[in-house]
């Protein structure tokens, strides 16, 4: 092997169109690159079998493009690096920037390490079009509202997509095998997820760079319309592009400079991906945001424990808690490995305010089960839900599972498709708690009174609130 070789680490990056640190490996090694991924347990165990699934599929993809190249290995990042450099002969790492807790964490070890080796590491780019920790207040903070944000945002300058690097030697290495990847899912499983559901999911989205393309083209065709239809989760008329976001299959900048109308669907969809960067850039800002309950205010409020509450979360994952709209979700969620947004919200407000368990506990399923997951956005979206985080609706404001039902899947298209019991049960039966119990006796009956919990939920806002002014 010779000793001028780039090692390029792929992340939260694999794709090779549009990919900045990729390019600047290629230039900086006259175009002679060893293609990386580690597999790392501090990060996969945390990861659950679908997501792992989706991943390795992604890096099939990946070694495919590279025609083979593609060099695993399994272990602790600063040590591998240093052990591939070392037979490798190279002098510099490349890598895309992770701007989240743990991973700005690693890289800061790595880089530490690897100079004192005499290896020099350089990260750029980022997974957004706008880094985290850019976008600031007059007074120089991170911002906390969104739309405050949105226009800071707004006025970040994009660069124009990069082609994929042509006449690349990419440079061969003895390599892991893939299947280290299945051995790692359940390392980090929490013990109150006890008997639910592990397999990986059954119709999992597709993986890899070509998928996204084509995922985005099909898209694009019938973008008009998104602005109301993204409400309606029968229809299926949005992107589902937060997959190949979350491995970087495709860049946001990738889909942004292909928006530039200002058509309602197009504003819409800009916005949609505004909001995850809002969330990265809170997230870096707030690292203990993805653990801690944002607003001090609601660390007080009371969540149930013990047996019955871990029975009422068990119901929740399986979906079978007779609501059929939040069963629906979450039966697609252990299905596919994904959910529509709006289902996401009922959901999780569901667990939060009318089961009344911590948001984390759905946060970690979701975590687990979703290929999407993505710390900024679910622990940020759950706060929104829970009405816990930034600019959160408030908690007040309850969504009423069988109004959203009605309001958002009103023929019952969404039910029908992930609730099998309920199939042949019409709307608006299908909608209503128990899926209308006298038709369809294998439902399951509700299993908590939707309207009885929000009094519930309300009660225990108050008490939080008043603890507060109270003090410790
Ligand atoms: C409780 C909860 C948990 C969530 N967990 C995740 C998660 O782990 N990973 C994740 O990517 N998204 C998460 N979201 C946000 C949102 O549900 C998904 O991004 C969206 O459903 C993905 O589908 P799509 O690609 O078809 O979205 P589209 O409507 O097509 O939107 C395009 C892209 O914009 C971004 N986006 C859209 N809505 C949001 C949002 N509310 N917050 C942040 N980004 C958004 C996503 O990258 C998405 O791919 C969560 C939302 C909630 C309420």
């Amino acid at each position: 092997m010779s000793g001028t070789a780039t090692i390029f680490w792929f992340r939260r990056d694999l794709r090779l169109r549009d990919n900045p640190a990729l390019v600047e490996a290629v230039r900086s090694s006259k175009a002679k690159v060893l293609a990386l991924f580690v597999i790392d347990e501090e990060f996969c165990s945390a990861a659950g079998p679908t997501r792992l699934a989706y991943l390795r599929r992604t890096l099939q993809a990946l070694d495919g493009s590279l025609g083979g190249s593609l060099v695993l290995r399994h272990g602790e990042p600063t040590a591998v690096l240093l052990e591939l450099a070392r037979e490798s002969g190279a002098r510099a790492v490349v890598a895309t920037g992770d701007y989240g807790p743990r991973g700005r964490a690693r890289d800061e070890r790595v880089a530490a390490t690897l100079a004192a080796a005499g290896v020099s590491v350089v990260f750029l780019d980022s997974p957004y079009v706008v880094a985290p920790g850019t976008v600031r207040t007059v007074a120089g903070s991170g911002c906390l509202v969104f739309g405050a944000f949105k226009r800071g945002w707004l006025r970040e300058a994009v660069p124009a997509p990069l082609d994929a690097p042509e006449g690349v030697e990419w440079v061969r290495a003895p390599s892991r095998s893939l299947d280290e990847l299945e051995h790692l899912g359940m390392r980090e499983r929490p013990d109150y997820f006890g008997e639910l559901p592990d397999g990986p999911a059954s119709r999992p989205p597709a993986a890899g760079e070509d998928a996204a393309w084509s995922q985005w083209s099909n898209f694009a065709e019938h973008l008009e319309g998104y602005e109301h239809d993204r409400e309606v989760p029968g229809l299926d008329a949005t992107s589902r592009l937060s997959p190949f976001l979350r491995f970087g299959a495709l860049h946001p900048r990738q889909v942004l400079s292909a928006l530039e109308g200002t058509t309602p669907s197009h504003e819409k969809f800009r916005d949609e991906l505004c909001w995850r960067e809002f969330y990265a850039d809170v997230l870096f800002h707030h690292p203990e945001s993805a653990r801690r309950t944002f607003q001090p205010s609601m660390r007080a409020l009371r969540v149930d424990h013990g047996p019955e509450a871990l029975e009422r979360f068990h119901c929740w994952a399986r979906g079978e808690t007779g609501y059929p709209l939040v069963d629906a979700g979450m039966r697609q969620l252990l299905e596919e490995g994904w959910m529509h947004n709006r289902v996401r919200m009922v959901a999780a407000s569901f667990l939060v305010k009318h089961l009344h368990l911590d948001w984390r506990w759905g946060a970690k399923w979701f975590m687990w089960r979703l290929v999407d997951a993505d710390l900024a956005s679910n622990q940020h979206g759950w706060q929104w839900a829970a009405g816990t985080g930034t600019d959160a609706a408030p908690f007040h404001r309850v969504f009423n599972p069988t109004l959203q039902a009605t309001r958002f899947d009103p023929e019952g298209t969404y039910v029908h498709r992930y609730v099998d019991e309920l199939r042949s049960t019409p709307a608006p039966a299908c909608l209503e708690p128990g899926g209308s119990s006298l038709l369809t006796s294998n439902y399951p009956a509700a299993i908590v009174d939707a309207s009885e919990e929000r009094l519930e939920a309300l009660r225990r806002f108050a008490e939080a609130r008043a603890s507060l002014a109270v003090g410790p």
